[in-house]
């Protein structure tokens, strides 16, 4: 049923038979009109939803005036919008790209090229933990290191030294005098919704600068508001030296971010990199808007309230069915449940609910509605959530 023979794409996705033809807000509407709350914002991208007035209003003005012009001109777009988000973040520069993945490659890039112009191209070896997703490139696939992401695509790439994950006293032992810096997700997304552990961040950075080496950040997936502050290493207050970032920045429009202290940043000089696409216009005005928007502490204040209200929810659900929800883990409104039957079933469910949800790694459902999702929406999915863990607690008892 998940199979599309006739189809002439790769056949690279478990895709369901679902298809939908517009949104509005939170729902997502099919061609018979049925309407589907969701709940996975097309795996955290939709940070405002579907068809946000604001956002089509930009992207249709800059459609009418330019839509590419190359980096060989100066694009204001790209100015404004880099300086938004050095104005609120730890960052000095930042690179344009447009995918997560792409993000990751040059934030390694970047790492090696620092310890290289300052005098020690031996640092060029990244240290990343287990059950970590950095994407599908090869130089993030290595990054990513699981064997389930590898398999018939080796050779990997080199440089990367995998260790477990939450361990400060292991991570310390695997750095030599070749490491260059430390990646890491504040949550891991893909893995489950992992959170690192408390005070984790705070001891890799002071790891980093005891030896010298660089704190990365992968906050593809947290980033742009999604655990109730911009950017999820504030959660810690614990500042990175690079920092990916892409799903919930263009708020559906394909576009990403490196972002550096000047100290890196200043060290990728002209020729070192470039991306044809990366910085469209396009893409920068509506990410432009995208953090109008969510950089507001209001905005931020209101993601951390429905978080709550989503949480104490979700923990109701895991003391009333115990033999199909067992936890709720993560943060903001990238939230993990654990569940006791096979995910994928769970998700089946939920679609005769009309309920969107995304599977992540170790059997975990991923809530992660848009950041604008109201409290009579968060209500109605919880119902939803409710009426198929009855179902399928039943069907556990048979
Ligand atoms: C999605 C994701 C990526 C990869 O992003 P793409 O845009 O798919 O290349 C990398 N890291 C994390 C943490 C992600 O969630």
């Amino acid at each position: 049923m998940t199979t599309q023979s006739a189809s002439c794409l790769f056949p690279v996705y478990a895709r369901t038979p679902l298809r939908f033809e517009h949104g509005h807000g939170s729902t997502l509407f099919t061609r018979e009109g049925n309407a589907f709350l969701d709940f996975g914002s097309g795996v955290a991208v939709n940070a405002l939803g579907h068809g946000h007035p604001r956002l089509v209003q930009v992207l249709h003005r800059q459609a009418e005036k330019l839509w590419h012009v190359s980096n060989l001109y100066t694009i204001p777009e790209q100015e404004r919008l880099a300086e938004q988000l050095c104005g609120l973040s730890f960052a000095d520069r930042v690179f344009f790209c447009n995918s997560g993945t792409e993000a990751l490659e040059l934030s390694i890039k970047a790492a090696r090229r620092y310890h290289y112009c300052n005098g020690a191209p031996q640092r060029n070896r990244i240290i990343t933990l287990e059950g970590a997703f950095h994407g599908r490139t090869l130089g993030s696939l290595a990054a990513t290191g699981q064997e389930k992401y590898l398999e018939g695509f080796e050779p990997r790439a080199a440089g990367f030294d995998q260790v477990p994950f939450g361990d400060p006293l292991r991570l310390e032992e695997a750095i030599t005098g070749q490491t260059a810096g430390i990646l890491v997700e504040p949550i891991q997304g893909e893995s489950g919704i992992r959170p690192l552990p408390r005070g984790y961040l705070r001891a890799l950075r002071d790891i980093c600068d005891f030896y010298g080496i660089l704190l990365m950040l992968d906050e593809v997936q947290t980033g742009i508001g999604r655990t109730g502050r911009f950017f999820a290493y504030e959660n810690e207050e614990v500042a990175p030296d690079i920092l990916a970032t892409a799903k919930g920045l263009g708020g559906g429009f394909p576009v990403a971010a490196c972002l550096a202290t000047e100290a890196v940043g200043s060290m990728m000089q002209p020729g070192t990199h470039g991306s044809t696409f990366g910085g469209n216009p396009l893409a920068m005005v509506v990410a432009s808007e995208v953090l109008d928007i969510v950089n507001d502490p209001a905005f931020l204040q209101r993601v951390r309230d429905a978080s709550l209200r989503l949480t104490r929810r979700a923990d109701g659900l895991v003391s009333k069915y115990p033999s199909v929800f067992s936890e709720v883990r993560g943060a903001g409104l990238l939230l993990g449940i654990q569940c006791i039957p096979p995910v994928r079933e769970v998700i089946t469910t939920l679609h005769e609910q009309k309920l969107l949800c995304v599977p992540a790694g170790n059997n975990v459902l991923r809530l992660m509605p848009p950041l604008t999702v109201t409290d009579h929406e968060i209500d109605e999915a919880v119902v939803r959530l409710d009426r198929a863990a009855e179902q399928l607690s039943k069907a556990a008892t048979i």
